[in-house]
């Protein structure tokens, strides 16, 4: 007789790695994890600044090719934009900024006010925050101490990034020890998930504690390929391991913790979705679910590199001596430049939202890439030799909808990926004005005393024409998609409340994919958070 597994999750990414844990604590509840990436255990991946040697490996990493040209007036079939995320054990949270960001309170009162996702609001995903974290400074109201993630708020510091700072407070924004400690327009540097020099993916922290356990069976090299239905309850699961078909027997329930680009394509490939959409795609009908893989929203962002005339940044740490001596300084003390996320200071204010609200992020790094062609303009694995500055700027609360749909019965059927960025009016209003605040950023005192000239796309593109068609060719996806798989009250949400996928029984949905709004702020914290109450849930429901 084959196994009968309790709990099957699919993915082992920022959510399905606190799944494991939470769902195996009780030592008796057979766990099988399925991840189709590998372990994940290079040099490059615990390394903080190793992220730049990662990108462009297929084994680390999902390219999803964009068929869709930014310009709507073009002809061309797509302009050759790539969507990245994560792949292998801890998912995007072993090749992310590390950035702990745990968005406002303010953002998941809207998901149960406004999205009807009931139990959803600040205060319980606070205290999912609390219960992950294990936080440098201490316990407080808004840190938690003794979870598995450790959330270091001394990253690397240096004076020019003072000086960033300092120009976030020349401009009104409130300087504060703490981002995550409070709301609205402030500045500091990030906190990030790492632990003595090294990343803190949800794969080291909780699916470590989880495989210690002999309850808990993780595989890796494992592709979903569908849910395996008697009716509408889910009994099992297809699957390629190393490419071999093989069906896994579920007893309890199936979590799909695939991420906000595959999940809804395991649903789809699963026969639930637009039951006209299923049809074209040769996919026998399960559950009509109008909303899978539709109203999906991103952060868009845009890199402006600056030439740095006076003072020290840290490219010459990438280069020649100045980089041996960074990874000695790594390896032999564990700190350093080497040893933080990809920007060292942050800060969140309003460009544009009507209601006054946070609608964008910056992020500065005291270097500056190589500035690259129209395809790739601001290249991540190229370092520019020259001292600089880049300001990284992130639109938060964007209202176009993208959408991502299975286009056959297989996983190897590459997905159809709309990104319908720009599409409203909000969006590109606020795209102008982003462009308008970092610059206004970066030549505010003191920095402006340091910083020369604009690098991309340079100080010509000036009129609100042209900054946005720039942004429309330069931006790029936030890495932040969420919505594919919406959590609502309504009969039309993908998931419900407590995350079963709505004409099925025993199949839930726990990541960013489920998220009704976006957070103010980046996504692996709020994905492990909706790991960690979705495992709450599950148990409560099972008495
Ligand atoms: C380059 C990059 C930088 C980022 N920087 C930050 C940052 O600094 N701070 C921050 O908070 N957020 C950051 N993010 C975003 C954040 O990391 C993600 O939003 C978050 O990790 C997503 O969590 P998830 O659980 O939804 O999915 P993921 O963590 O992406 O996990 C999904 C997992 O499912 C696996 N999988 C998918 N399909 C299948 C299948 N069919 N069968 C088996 N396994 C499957 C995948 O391989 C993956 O391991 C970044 C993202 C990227 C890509």
């Amino acid at each position: 007789m084959t196994k009968q597994w309790d709990y099957i999750i699919v993915g082992a990414g920022s959510a399905g790695c606190v799944m494991a844990e939470r769902l195996s604590a009780d030592g008796k509840s057979q766990v099988l994890v399925l991840e189709a990436g590998g372990e994940n255990d290079s040099f490059w991946v615990t390394l903080p600044k190793g992220v730049a040697k990662l990108v462009k490996k297929p084994q680390h990493m999902w390219a999803y090719h964009v068929a869709q040209p930014r310009d709507p007036r073009a002809n061309d079939p797509g302009d050759g934009e790539v969507w990245i995320r994560g792949k292998g054990l801890g998912g995007s949270s072993s090749i992310n900024g590390m950035i702990w960001s745990r968005g406002e309170p303010a953002d998941y009162d809207a998901w149960e006010a406004e999205a009807g996702a009931t139990g959803w609001n600040g205060a319980s995903m606070t205290q999912a925050f609390l219960e992950l974290e294990d936080h440098a400074a201490g316990p407080g109201p808004m840190r938690g101490s003794g979870g598995l993630v450790r959330v270091d708020p001394a990253c690397f510091k240096y004076p020019l990034a003072e000086r960033m700072i300092e120009a976030g407070e020349a401009q009104g924004l409130a300087r504060v020890d703490d981002l995550n400690g409070r709301s609205g327009p402030r500045v500091g540097y990030y906190s990030h998930n790492i632990r003595k020099g090294k990343r803190d993916s949800s794969a080291r922290t909780y699916l470590a504690a989880a495989r210690k356990r002999p309850n808990v069976t993780v595989m890796t090299g494992v592709m979903a390929q569908r849910i395996v239905f008697a009716g509408t309850r889910a009994v099992g699961l297809d699957a390629t391991v190393d490419g071999k078909p093989r069906r896994f027997d579920c007893a309890g329930e199936i979590v799909v913790s695939a991420g906000a680009m595959e999940s809804p394509l395991l649903l789809e490939r699963s026969g639930i979705g637009d039951a006209g959409r299923l049809e074209a795609a040769g996919i026998p009908l399960v559950a009509h679910s109008p909303d899978v893989g539709e109203k999906m929203i991103e952060h868009l962002s845009l890199s402006i590199p600056f030439r740095l005339d006076h003072g020290k940044g840290t490219n010459r740490s990438f280069f020649g001596i100045g980089a041996a001596l960074a990874m000695l300084r790594y390896l032999l003390r564990g700190n350093g430049v080497l040893a933080t996320g990809p920007f060292e200071v942050g800060a969140f204010r309003n460009v544009a939202h009507p209601d006054g609200r946070t609608d964008a992020q910056f992020y500065l790094g005291g270097y500056t890439f190589k500035v690259g062609d129209d395809k790739d303009p601001v290249p991540l694995d190229k370092i520019d030799p020259k001292p600089g500055v880049t300001i990284y700027g992130q639109l938060l609360r964007l209202t176009s909808e993208s959408s991502v749909h299975a286009t056959g019965p297989g996983a190897e059927d590459a997905p159809d990926i709309r990104h319908n960025f720009l599409t409203t009016e909000h969006d590109r209003r606020s795209a102008i004005a982003l462009v308008r605040a970092m610059r206004a950023y970066v030549r505010a005192a003191p920095l402006n005393r340091m910083v020369g000239r604009e690098l991309v796309p340079g100080a010509e593109v000036e009129s609100d024409e042209d900054i946005l068609a720039m942004f429309r060719s330069l931006s790029s996806c936030g890495l932040h998609a969420i919505r594919s798989c919406r959590m609502g009250g309504d009969p039309d949400a993908v998931v419900d409340p407590r995350l079963r996928v709505n004409g099925v029984q025993g199949v839930r949905v726990a990541d960013c994919s489920i998220m009704p709004w976006h957070v103010t702020g980046n996504t692996n914290a709020p994905a492990m958070a909706v790991g960690l109450r979705g495992a709450k849930l599950m148990l409560e429901d099972r008495g």
